[in-house]
């Protein structure tokens, strides 16, 4: 058994972990919608059939509004919470998410069918965890964080939230409390679009916070999640700064059009339109592009990769 070293402890590395990937789909009702930013809004949904909806931190799900109206969205709760949770970013003529924002009300019955994805949790994974997100990424990762917590996980935790501007930041409350009560988890929030700076927060691309702060991250497991180019970004630094590729865990936000543009150039599968894959690191245009995705075969990665 291969083993890596924490503290001076030898450690044996990452075994099978369980993950929750039946086939559900549950009917359930809004029972509660909140506006986190000026574009970014919080529905949560009561299971009333087809439940308890299980799915293991840091996956998504199919959630369907309407008929012919549905998309992929993180769950934002922990798997602990009987309550599931979404954070929906708006997108300028999008289809669904301009549903959520002017149409949905509380009483609407979604159809959720999941859980999808394989960026998820490791809970016996022993070293560092890194966290990125971008926008509405911090939805899986308030999941993994409140669950990886409430777990009782005590190696470190480190949460980075990329955001344009100061009014795009949400969750500090949830943020506060929990650094507050576990001394293991720390975050910063890193502005990329910001006019001046602001005391709390740092400025610059969310890879280059990680970069200045972690010289080697060799032990430590990462998820990722938002914007693709954020997601790239950031998975490419993690490989310079010696994260192995199967510890890096990531799902970008492609949207319908990034879908489009991938699909039918490259012949692929894109990331989020496949139960069982993950992105690790995806160009979304132009000749000579690489898509790595992996897939989750039992215990082990495969690591498939398309060149073009
Ligand atoms: C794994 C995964 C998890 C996700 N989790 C979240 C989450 O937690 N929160 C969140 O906010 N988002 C999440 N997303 C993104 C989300 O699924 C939607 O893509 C996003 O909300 C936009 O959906 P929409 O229906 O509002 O916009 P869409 O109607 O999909 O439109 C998006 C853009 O694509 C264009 N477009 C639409 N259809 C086509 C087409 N056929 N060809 C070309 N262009 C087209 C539109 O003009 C628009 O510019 C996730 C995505 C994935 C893959």
């Amino acid at each position: 058994m291969p083993s890596i070293t924490v503290d001076g402890a030898s450690i044996p590395a990452e075994r099978g972990e369980a993950m929750r990937e039946a086939m559900q789909r549950a009917v359930c009702r809004v029972v509660a919608i909140a506006d986190l930013t000026h574009d970014i809004r919080r529905f949560r949904l009561a299971v009333e059939s087809g439940g308890p909806f299980e799915f293991s931190a840091g996956q998504y799900a199919r959630v369907e509004f309407a008929p012919g109206i549905h998309r992929e969205y993180s769950m934002a709760n922990p798997p602990h919470d009987s309550i599931l949770e979404s954070h929906v970013r708006r997108t300028a003529n999008g289809l669904a998410s301009s549903h959520v924002f002017t149409r949905l009300a509380i009483g609407d019955p979604v159809r959720v069918e999941g859980p999808l994805g394989t960026s998820y949790l490791r809970e016996r994974h022993p070293g560092p965890i890194l966290l990125a997100a971008g926008g509405s990424g911090m939805a899986p990762m308030f999941s993994i964080l409140e669950s990886a917590l409430h777990l009782g996980l005590t190696q470190p935790i480190r949460l980075y939230f990329g955001v344009r501007e100061a009014r795009d930041f949400y969750g500090e409350d949830q943020l506060v409390t929990l650094a507050a009560r576990h001394p293991n988890f720390r975050y910063d929030v890193v502005l990329s679009a910001a006019d001046a700076a602001i005391p709390r927060f740092r400025m610059g691309m969310l890879h280059e916070a990680i970069a200045a702060d972690w010289a080697d991250l060799e032990v430590a497991k990462a998820y990722l999640a938002g914007p693709p180019m954020m997601v790239e970004a950031v998975s490419d630094l993690l490989r310079e700064r010696g994260v192995a590729l199967r510890d890096i865990h990531a799902d970008a936000y492609y949207t319908e059009a990034d879908k489009a543009r991938l699909q039918p150039a490259h012949g692929l599968v894109a990331p989020g339109l496949n139960a069982r894959s993950e992105t690790v690191r995806a160009a979304t245009a132009g000749p000579g592009a690489t898509v790595i995705t992996s897939r989750l075969a039992t215990d082990e990665y495969a690591h498939d990769e398309f060149l073009r």
